[in-house]
């Protein structure tokens, strides 16, 4: 700057933004150059050094100050190496996921958002009947006939949240370890559920009991066909059930019924083969032999005599309109899930 000024150039009209007053300009704080042999020679700021890091990151972790979460849906591989000796030697693997709990997230925010709550534990002791219910009137909700459990009642509505999640694998697809087939998303749902389950639970900020619903908005549609356990592709791709051929006719949309989750089951279900759904025969319904076809479509009742399999295989793709398994969370043995509001939408 002061060879340019020396040469009679204006340089105040350069870069106005980054000047905190006429004379001054805002300092860039930098890191280090590297010096060369050559006092006056200098390359761009030195990198912070990998191991550096890596320490300062461990001794972040050890001392809490970070908190990364908790090791999930384990997985093993083999791998190869060559020791020194030269001897090929194989081991196992095993590599985690990462997810940092719900529960942990709701106290987070009860600790975050804990002092913008309208109503503490303590406002509702010297409530009146009156005010009980013009606030239950102002919510529209209909007061329950006993007087204690109504107050239990306003409480519980007035400090429950809605906790939105925008559920599409991609945090599960985007790592290396994990691959985007059905089996690798449904080795995670016994961790989501867990999650879902300590939802029953209320957290606490100060003596008060928080409430929380998980919204879930399961993203594009390949992410509500794993969800619904609906076929990838083929001729009934969507979710709706509506054939490939017929969805764009308008008249066929406004005939068909979209099935419900619980129809799902029903349909998946009056059959015989999907009792061999298991974690590693997760499409039990697919390329099936003409032996296997005739059992499944005579237990579904529908007559199989002198019909060839290429017949059979496109009759029950018609019955189960592209259903494929249970649905992601029903697919566990786990039955006590508050799930009662628990759909996916179609298309
Ligand atoms: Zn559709």
């Amino acid at each position: 700057m002061e060879a340019a000024k020396s040469l009679g150039i204006d340089v105040s009209k350069f870069k106005t933004e980054n000047r905190i007053s006429g004379r001054d300009y805002a300092q860039r704080i930098r890191r280090a150059r590297h010096k060369l042999m050559y006092e006056k020679v200098s390359i761009p700021p030195a990198s912070q050094p990998t191991r550096k890091l890596h320490t300062e990151i461990r001794r972040r972790l050890n001392n809490q100050e970070i908190y990364v979460g908790e090791l999930i849906a384990p997985k093993t591989y083999r791998r190869n190496h060559i020791t020194s000796s030269g001897v090929l030697e194989e081991t196992e693997v095993t590599v985690h996921g990462r997810k940092i709990p719900l529960e942990h997230i709701r106290r987070q925010m009860n600790v975050d958002q804990g002092l913008l709550f309208r109503w503490r534990k303590d406002d509702y002791e010297n409530l009146d009947e009156e005010t009980i219910l013009k606030r239950f009137s102002k919510l529209k909700i209909t007061v329950p006939s006993e007087p204690m459990s109504a107050l239990d009642e306003l409480m519980k509505v007035e400090h429950t949240r809605n906790l939105k999640v925008w559920h599409d694998h991609s945090d599960i697809l985007n790592h290396s370890y994990s691959k985007a087939t059905d089996v690798d998303q449904l080795s995670y749902t016994s961790t989501r559920l867990e999650d879902i389950n300590s939802l029953h639970q209320p957290t606490y900020f100060k003596g008060t009991s928080i409430y929380d619903v998980l919204r879930v908005f399961s993203g594009d549609g390949p992410a509500r066909q794993f969800e619904a356990g609906h076929q990838r592709g083929g001729h009934y791709s969507c979710l709706c059930g509506i054939s490939v051929k017929e969805h764009q006719n308008l008249e066929c949309a406004l005939r068909f019924n979209p099935r419900t989750l619980s129809e799902r089951m029903k349909i998946l279900k009056s059959g015989v083969l999907w009792k061999e759904y298991s974690e590693r025969n997760i499409n039990p319904l697919c390329n099936l032999k003409k032996e296997a076809l005739t059992d499944e479509l005579e237990a579904r009742g529908v007559d199989t005599y002198g019909k060839s399999a290429a017949e059979m295989k496109e009759k029950l793709v018609e019955i189960l309109h592209g259903i494929q398994r249970p649905p992601a969370l029903l697919s566990s043995d786990i039955h006590s899930l508050s799930l009662s509001r628990y759909e996916i939408p179609p298309c």
